[in-house]
């Protein structure tokens, strides 16, 4: 895999959409068990309203048109190996990527395992959500603990996804499209 990406709420999803969208190969792990569960959606900017579940259901829906693959696992570990990462499942299978992305919401533990700097409850990430671990992003409310919004959770997997097709790309790279003639 290109990327893998550990949570599936929306920091997550938003990082698979861009990242599948432009070509990476992208899997998301997570067991739907999102915050959005519990949220009614009233500030989203472009939605008028909409329950949590239903954001997630279309958002999953969007990224997996999209090519990137939504499996329902948990991770168990990540590490790194060469110039990449290993990420082990539950049930011990492992899966190598050249970046991963974290989006792990109220309780990081690998990004805490792969050793990244903390500040207190908070990933430290420099401005396009990479953190101190080279080719390890932290993305939502991981990064942002007590400011947890969904808009800026997809926000933050937007910047980390667009940072990786940047340096993919050896230039900065912006996901524009055009309406059809
Ligand atoms: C009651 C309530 C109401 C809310 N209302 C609103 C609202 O009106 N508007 C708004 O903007 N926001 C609202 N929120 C907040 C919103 O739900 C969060 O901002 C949003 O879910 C954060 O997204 P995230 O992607 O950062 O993390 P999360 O949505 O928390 O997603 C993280 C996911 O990662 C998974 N995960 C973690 N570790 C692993 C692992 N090792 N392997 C696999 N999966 C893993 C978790 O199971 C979880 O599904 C509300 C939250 C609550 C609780």
């Amino acid at each position: 895999m290109d990327v893998v990406i550990v949570g599936d709420g929306p920091g997550g999803l938003s990082a698979a959409l861009f990242l599948a969208k432009n070509g990476l190969s992208t899997v998301v792990y997570g067991q739907d068990k999102t915050a959005m569960h519990w949220a009614q959606l009233r500030n989203y900017l472009g939605i008028d309203e909409i329950h949590g579940s239903e954001f997630q259901k279309k958002a999953r829906q969007q990224v997996g048109r999209f090519g990137a693959l939504l499996q329902d696992r948990l991770v168990d570990a990540v590490v790194r190996e060469g110039s990449g990462f290993i990420v082990q499942l539950d049930g011990g299978e492992r899966v190598s990527a050249r970046y991963v992305i974290l989006s792990e919401g109220k309780s990081p533990r690998l990004a805490q395992e792969l050793g990244a700097s903390f500040e207190g409850p908070r990933v430290v990430t420099d401005r396009n959500n990479q953190t101190s671990v080279p080719g390890v992003y932290a993305v939502g409310r991981s990064a942002r603990p007590g400011r947890s919004q969904a808009i800026i959770s997809a926000g933050d997997g937007a910047v980390a996804a667009i940072d990786i097709l940047s340096r993919e790309k050896g230039q900065d790279f912006s996901d524009w499209d055009s309406p059809p003639k």
